[in-house]
């Protein structure tokens, strides 16, 4: 296996740079879609487009059995690159910065390797390339029909993760990735002479009540065993330092490893703490929320498939449990149907490959691209025997 792994690892780190120097925003990703749709078809795998920047290609074993998507995103960022490498981003103020790139490229490699074993395959694969990761692409692609025709049994999906060593794979069981919701906070007070406060009612203080106050939520009304972080991205109001304002406007963000609406509920503790603040700094305030996703849940079974088939591509002392309080939309496929998302270590200091994702540095140690090839494949292979077996 790692032979033919290595046979590939040259084409996948050329593809991974050319993704990277021609990034695309979400649903813009025409670029890499062609040329995703072009390598599949060169290996005779038919193709279809949906959701608009979405390719999906199926790669059918001799023998019948089930269906296992693997899916990778392709998405870009709008950050401007800082990196000074060869393969630097050619469009100003987008950016490869979460690795997208890597995963289409490995997946690519995959379908490779895949396309040359059909005679033992037992079943099929479903390569999903998914478009606009960043803001819930997986929700268009679901609705167009991805899990159907042919129906999908379980999905494997996998992101390269700085923040892990290289060489080392992280995959745990149940919640991996937290739920988040997004909120808004309006305050409103009146305004006035900073002279004269005792005419005005002033928002800002409110404000600044709001973000201490409702730091309590997380530590003393939601046990420490249900990990919640509420944080605030951005604070605006006011336009003069001698002016008091009309409102002030929060807004940010509440992440949870665990369903949250059931009974702790942060962001309705965060609605009624914001509105008794108000009451006590005589302001009131509205609160607007929405979802942007559920918690990443991994099924126990995938699971362990995941962790036997990663224990073959590196060592089993590197892998390793981990979960954390990023979110993914791939937590919309694992919802849905049996999942498994694994994170790959791809950190190390000396290439520079330990900025955080989203960070105008991000870059990955590309000696571990042929790690993820090889999962792709090896946990494809082991999916589909194993649950030949079992539904035999
Ligand atoms: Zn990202
Ligand atoms: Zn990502």
């Amino acid at each position: 296996m790692k032979k033919v792994v290595a046979s590939v690892t040259k084409e996948v780190v050329a593809l991974r740079r050319d993704f990277h120097a021609n990034p695309e925003l979400g649903f813009q990703e025409y670029r890499t879609a062609g040329i995703v749709e072009k390598y599949l078809q060169d290996l005779g795998i038919a193709t279809k487009r949906i959701a608009k920047t979405g390719v999906v290609g199926l790669i059918e074993g001799c023998k019948t059995g089930p269906v296992l998507m693997l899916r990778a995103d392709l998405d870009a960022l709008p950050i401007n690159e800082e990196n000074d490498v060869p393969y630097r981003s050619k469009h100003p103020g987008i950016m490869h910065a979460c690795g997208h790139d890597a995963h289409v490229a490995m997946l690519l490699g995959a379908a490779k390797i895949l396309s040359n074993m059909r005679e033992e395959l037992s079943g099929s694969i479903k390569l999903v390339f998914q478009p606009n990761e960043e803001i819930a692409g997986a929700l268009s692609m679901i609705e167009e029909g991805v899990l159907e025709s042919p129906t999908v049994d379980a999905v494997m999906g996998a992101h390269v993760w700085t923040s892990i060593s290289s060489g080392k794979i992280g995959i745990s069981s149940g919640t991996v990735m937290a739920g988040l919701q997004i909120f808004k906070i309006t305050v409103k007070g009146v305004g006035g002479h900073t002279g004269y406060p005792e005419a005005a009612v002033d928002p800002i203080i409110a404000a600044c009540d709001i973000v201490q106050t409702v730091q309590r939520i997380q530590t003393r009304e939601i046990s420490l065993m249900k990990p919640t972080v509420i944080m605030f991205g951005s604070i605006s109001g006011g336009s003069k330092a001698n002016i008091i304002p009309d409102t002030v406007t929060l807004e940010g963000s509440i992440r949870t490893l665990y369903d949250d609406s059931g009974e702790e509920n942060p962001m309705e503790r965060l609605k009624r703490l914001a509105e008794r603040v108000c009451t006590v700094n005589g302001c009131h305030c509205e609160v607007e929320s929405y979802r942007e996703n559920i918690p990443l849940i991994n099924n126990p079974v995938m699971t362990r498939l995941a962790i036997e088939s990663a224990s073959h591509v590196v060592t089993p002392v590197e892998v390793i449990p981990y979960s954390c309080m990023a979110s993914e939309d791939f937590s919309e496929f694992s919802a849905r149907i049996p999942g498994v998302f694994v994170f790959l270590g791809t950190g190390n200091k000396a290439k520079n490959s330990h900025y955080p994702h989203h960070n105008p540095r991000f870059n990955i140690d590309e000696d571990t691209l042929p790690i993820g090839v090889e999962m792709y494949v090896r946990y494809a292979i082991n999916f589909l025997s194993k649950m030949e077996v079992l539904q035999k």
